[in-house]
């Protein structure tokens, strides 16, 4: 960690203000809340024709306007109808780093004060976004910062979708990928996590390919079922971390119930459904799952079968035992994958000198502010 070259800022004075003025917009909804009927009733009942729904759909999911005063093609009596019916909640950056690699984290604050944290990273002409579905995570995986602390609630699609936006004005650039590997666990918010991969995927949002918004799930084999039946082409990713029952149990204790069997079962189904290929995340764990005889069920586990092997290195979180594998052991599950023709990579950390990725902001702020 090179703390010279991180620049964190953070706000956290306005808070009482946040809070005073949403406990007085209790009783509005949020605007984007509302599913597209819901917004068309509400502007038949202020007689408006139908295509101001679009104009406000179009300030919310593309513009991120931050107040009914941005829409400004909007005429002003509107506006203030709106304000009335509906709020529209704003986040607020609690903290920021930039990387030396140019990757940047965030830590958002919603109205209610939960805080989750995203990341952009941009190469080359790219930006690649990790945005969070939950605010914590109640699956106690050993090694992560954020299952430390459980689960505080479940992200909207919104606020999901939100993240995306933020990094992009950021950037103040295109986004081309999503990946949900932030805080929490898609599967145990299905439902707003599809709800905001087709919000980022759909041309009146973010407009973004389905293959290049990719959902990663520890293994709920019900929700595995149900996504491989979902129409769009969205990219899945499993967090394998061992394919040895009894180390996994320990490393991810909140899917002992699912057994790699049945994993394999479940991602056997996926792939026959819809003919893409998995991704496997397997964080190398010195002395964990780092083993020839765990390499040798890895490969078992992909041999035959289409599968992409993530290698990913641990990143260490404070107070932890566990510690990353090295670089060369990294290298060999590649080349062993390798030859029973299992395409596998290692992944680039970005971020290595910011909290990295995993929670470890969020961990340090709520530390601070409690
Ligand atoms: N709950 C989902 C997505 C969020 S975690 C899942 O489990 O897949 C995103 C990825 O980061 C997962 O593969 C997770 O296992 C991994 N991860 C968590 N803590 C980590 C750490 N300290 N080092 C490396 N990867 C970690």
């Amino acid at each position: 960690m090179q703390d010279a070259n991180i620049k964190t800022t953070s706000s956290e004075g306005d808070d009482a203000e946040k809070s005073a003025s949403s406990a007085k917009a209790q009783t509005r909804r949020e605007l984007r809340d509302l599913s597209h009927g819901e917004l068309v009733e509400i502007l038949e009942q202020l007689g408006q024709p139908k295509f101001r729904a679009k104009q406000i759909e179009d300030w919310i999911w593309v513009k991120n306007a931050q107040s009914f005063d941005d829409m400004t093609n909007l005429p002003k009596s509107l506006r203030a109808s709106l304000a009335e019916r509906c709020v529209l909640g704003g986040t607020t950056v609690a903290a920021q780093q930039v990387s030396t690699d140019g990757s940047r984290k965030y830590l958002l604050r919603f109205d209610d004060g939960v805080a989750v944290e995203c990341v952009g990273m941009p190469s080359g002409n790219r930006l690649a976004v990790c945005a969070s579905t939950q605010a914590g995570c109640g699956m106690k995986c050993a090694f992560c910062a954020t299952g430390a602390s459980g689960l505080t609630r479940n992200l909207t699609a919104s606020e999901i979708y939100e993240q995306v936006m933020h990094v992009r004005d950021d950037f103040n650039t295109r986004v081309t990928s999503v990946v949900l590997m932030g805080q929490g666990e898609p599967f145990m918010n299905y439902d707003a996590t599809l709800a905001a991969l087709r919000r980022l995927n759909s041309p009146d949002g973010l407009g973004i390919g389905a293959r290049h918004l990719t959902v990663s799930t520890c293994g709920i084999i019900p929700q595995i079922l149900r996504f491989a039946k979902e129409p769009e082409q969205f990219t899945l990713a499993v967090s394998l971390h061992s394919a040895v029952q009894r180390t996994r149990n320990m490393l991810m204790p909140g899917v002992k119930r699912y057994s790699l069997l049945n994993l394999y079962d479940a991602m056997g189904t996926y792939v026959d459904i819809t003919g893409r290929r998995p991704t496997y995340e397997y964080a190398l764990i010195r002395g964990v799952n780092d083993s020839d005889e765990e390499l040798e069920s890895l490969v078992d586990f992909c041999r035959g079968n289409l599968a992409h092997v993530n290698i990913i290195q641990l990143n260490q979180v404070p107070g932890s035992k566990f510690e990353p594998a090295s670089e060369a052991r990294a290298g060999e599950f590649v080349r062993r994958l390798g030859q029973v023709g299992v395409e596998a990579t290692i992944r680039v950390s970005r971020g290595a000198d910011i909290d990295a990725a995993c929670g470890q902001l969020r961990q340090r702020m709520e530390r601070r502010r409690g």
